[in-house]
């Protein structure tokens, strides 16, 4: 196997959100062309059924071993290093590109974009992503709560739309809470968009207020995204969307068409 490649290549695959039909065809080209498939047992377990080579799996917090056993192996076989989403966003591209530039590897390498959670999520909301936004994660295990609070406080007094990756988890649910109250603080009680398992089996999409959210921690796990308003961002018929100006320069509706706007077409539970 290994023996029939001349040389060795390191792929780092983004395989979307979870539908299958979010793969890309890249993705599915190199994964089925990979003498090694490696990454983190959930991510393995949705492209299983195209790996033609071994599969390596692993277990969350092994992102280093993980790196290092794929650019070694590398050296002389067809790699293909599994992430969720796109590689870029709290992926494993970052971890890759530090490790090649800090050890020298001379290792051939190419990334395959993935669809990433937040623009799976931000449709299903309606259209809360419209124009700026700010991306950002709760996650302080390689970063001092301190600098993720001061993020979050300087994106919300400069009116970004913010997504929220990895809101909460078992060991760290305090921060959701800490992270609500600074919304509470700069923006007042709105309303958040709240997506879990975006087009996966388990999908949840919820639009509540931030004292609910608060109210329900429950409804927010490692699986969801949560996006918070701008001044701009409307709810109305229970879709989410931040006007992106069209109206200010263009009429929308001709005069007396206007959709009945208290006509409930509930995609999501308010
Ligand atoms: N590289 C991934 C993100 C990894 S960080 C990407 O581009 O999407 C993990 C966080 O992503 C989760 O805690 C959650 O906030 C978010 N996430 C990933 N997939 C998701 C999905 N299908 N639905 C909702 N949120 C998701």
């Amino acid at each position: 196997m290994s023996q029939s490649q001349s040389q060795g290549k390191l792929y780092v695959v983004g395989i979307g959100p979870g539908s299958q039909d979010l793969l890309t065809l890249k993705a599915i080209e190199v994964i089925k062309s990979s003498d090694y498939v490696i990454g983190h047992t959930t991510y393995v377990n949705r492209i299983k059924h195209l790996v033609r080579g071994e599969i390596i799996e692993s277990g969350m917090g092994r992102e280093v071993e993980r790196v290092k056993l794929a650019v070694k192996l590398a050296r002389d076989n067809v790699v293909s290093l599994i992430s969720g989403g796109d590689p870029s966003v709290y992926g494993m591209l970052p971890l890759v590109v530090e490790y090649i530039i800090e050890s020298g590897e001379k290792v051939k390498f190419e990334v395959v974009p993935g669809v990433t959670a937040l623009s799976s999520a931000s449709p299903l909301l309606g259209s809360p992503i419209s124009g700026d936004h700010a991306v950002i994660s709760l996650s302080d295990l390689l970063i001092p709560w301190e600098v993720i609070e001061k993020r979050l406080r300087h994106a919300l007094q400069a009116d970004f739309v913010i997504a929220i990756y990895n809101p909460s988890s078992r060991k760290r649910a305090g921060n959701l809470v800490k992270a609500l109250q600074i919304v509470l603080q700069e923006k007042g009680d709105v309303f958040i968009g709240i997506v879990k398992n975006a087009t996966r089996e388990g999908e949840e999409i919820r639009i509540l207020k931030a004292t609910d959210v608060m109210a329900n921690p429950e409804l927010v796990d490692m699986n969801t995204l949560l996006i918070i308003p701008s001044s701009e961002t409307l709810v109305r018929n229970g879709v989410m969307y931040t006007p992106r100006g069209y109206s200010r320069k263009y009429r929308l509706v001709e005069d007396g068409k206007e959709s009945d706007r208290d006509d409930d077409k509930r995609r999501v539970t308010t």
